[in-house]
């Protein structure tokens, strides 16, 4: 039974939490709150109450499950390995169950349900954003901020909707000459609608290797915020769709530049679809073929390092919490970065603690958000570099927030907008040298 269908899916998981409390030590909620709600025992007890008929799920219970930015810290320091992550999906899916969902997001992923419209509102948002959102002269990025409190406050920094979406700056099919591969891209929302900019790199860097690329027009945002919401029929309408998209057009990989769609294709669609045996096996057919770009890189190509030129930064790498602890990859980036002439790598302090954004978590508890962010800003004006590179668009949001209240001159870029740098700056190079 899946733990998005039952709450007593995860009666196991429960009786493993022996309640020693290590998990504080690492749960940046508890760091901020220092209440017993915040922190994995915490739930874990709400969620045996509720089993054990106790008490019930209210709204203000579904409150204190949203206080969690799904860091996975807890699981990792658990020396009862008790797989929190299960237990607040479950916790989460219970609570729409019983509850509803809430109104904003019941409307937000109705919408991410509507392809068309939700492309067209993004079209108009992009034209019309001028109107909500003030823009702030920053020389790295198109940022700007709320002009208006509208209940997520006006210190938070967003990128600008990109004029147009990356889906429809390329043609399905991206060729090049003597294809090795054919890989097929899942852009993300965040990366078709906002940061257009680490989707190009992807595909320069992909080109540079005689990799065939191919979009399909067909996806759509891969779920996890829905998932991780408790939504789980829009979650399912998703992945079914996008598995749908990428059947159609066939390709030897996925490659992702975004943590949280990487763990969807690798890891929810399989365990949201359990139950229906035709999109289980196209879950699973598709999670073995999916890596986040980093680690494409680095084992499926692996990527050239003639023809990188010198790229003079001082570099600092942010963890993505979904990308470390969620799949695993934390060197993979390290060494790409590691690779390129010019580019020294100053570790920050503890580079996987979270940077509070955790998507719709930054909106509902903005202050507790910030607060958390405020800690990886300090970790990062402590490096003295000029660059922080992450593995994740939601990451970059809220590190150029970060970075951008403090008032640092702190550029913020994907990995892979690295390398591509370094390869254009190597061709530039060779051409000078003839
Ligand atoms: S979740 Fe793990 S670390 Fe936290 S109280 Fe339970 S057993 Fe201890
Ligand atoms: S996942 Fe992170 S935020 Fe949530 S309880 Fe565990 S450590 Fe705290």
């Amino acid at each position: 039974m899946s733990v998005y269908d039952s709450l007593d899916s995860i009666t196991e998981e429960l009786r493993k939490c022996m309640k020693c409390g290590n998990c504080m030590a690492v749960c940046p909620i508890y760091k901020e709150t220092r209440q017993e709600v915040g922190v994995a025992r915490g739930k874990i007890s709400l969620v045996e109450f509720l089993l054990a008929g106790q008490i019930e799920m209210t709204e203000g219970m579904a409150e204190r499950f949203s206080l969690c930015t799904t860091c996975m810290a807890c699981n990792t320091s658990c020396p009862c390995e008790v797989r929190f992550d299960k237990i607040i999906l479950a916790a989460r899916a219970e609570s729409v169950r019983k509850k509803g969902l809430h109104a904003v997001k019941k409307i937000a992923f109705t919408a991410l349900k509507m392809q068309r419209v939700f492309d067209f509102g993004m079209k108009a948002g992009s034209i019309f954003q001028g109107v909500a959102l003030k823009h702030i002269p920053n020389k790295h990025s198109r940022m700007a901020r709320m002009r208006v409190d509208i209940g997520i406050g006006t210190e938070k920094v967003f990128p600008m909707l990109a004029g147009k979406a990356l889906r429809s700056e390329f043609p399905e099919v991206i060729k090049v000459k003597k294809p090795k591969m054919r890989v097929a891209f899942f852009t993300g929302c965040m990366i078709n609608y906002f940061y257009t900019d680490i989707g190009r790199a992807v595909v320069e860097v992909l080109a540079e290797h005689d990799i065939e690329v191919v979009i399909p027009k067909d996806q759509g945002c891969c779920g996890i915020p829905a998932s991780i919401n408790g939504d789980v029929v829009s979650a399912r309408i998703l992945a079914k769709r996008n598995l749908r998209a990428f059947e159609k057009v066939g390709a030897d990989a996925l490659v992702v530049a975004c943590s949280s769609c990487g763990t969807a294709w690798k890891h929810v669609f399989g365990e949201l679809l359990e139950n229906d045996p035709e999109f289980k096996t196209l879950a699973d057919k598709w999670a073995a073929k999916s890596y986040d770009i980093s680690e494409f890189l680095i084992y499926q190509v692996p990527f050239k390092k003639e023809g990188l030129g010198r790229v003079a930064r001082k570099v600092t790498y942010h963890d993505p919490c979904h990308l470390n602890r969620g799949q695993g990859i934390n060197q993979e980036p390290r060494e790409i970065l590691k690779s390129i002439p010019g580019v020294e790598l100053i570790e920050m302090k503890d580079p996987g603690r979270c940077c509070g954004m955790a998507g719709s978590f930054s909106l509902v508890h903005q202050n507790l958000s910030i607060q958390i962010s405020d800690h990886k800003t300090a970790d990062i004006a402590q490096t003295h570099t000029d660059t922080v590179a992450t593995g994740c668009p939601a990451c970059r949001l809220q590190l150029q927030s970060g970075v951008e209240n403090a008032g640092f001159d702190e550029e913020v870029l994907h990995t892979i907008q690295i390398l591509a740098e370094s390869y254009r700056v190597g061709k530039e190079e060779l051409k000078r040298s003839r």
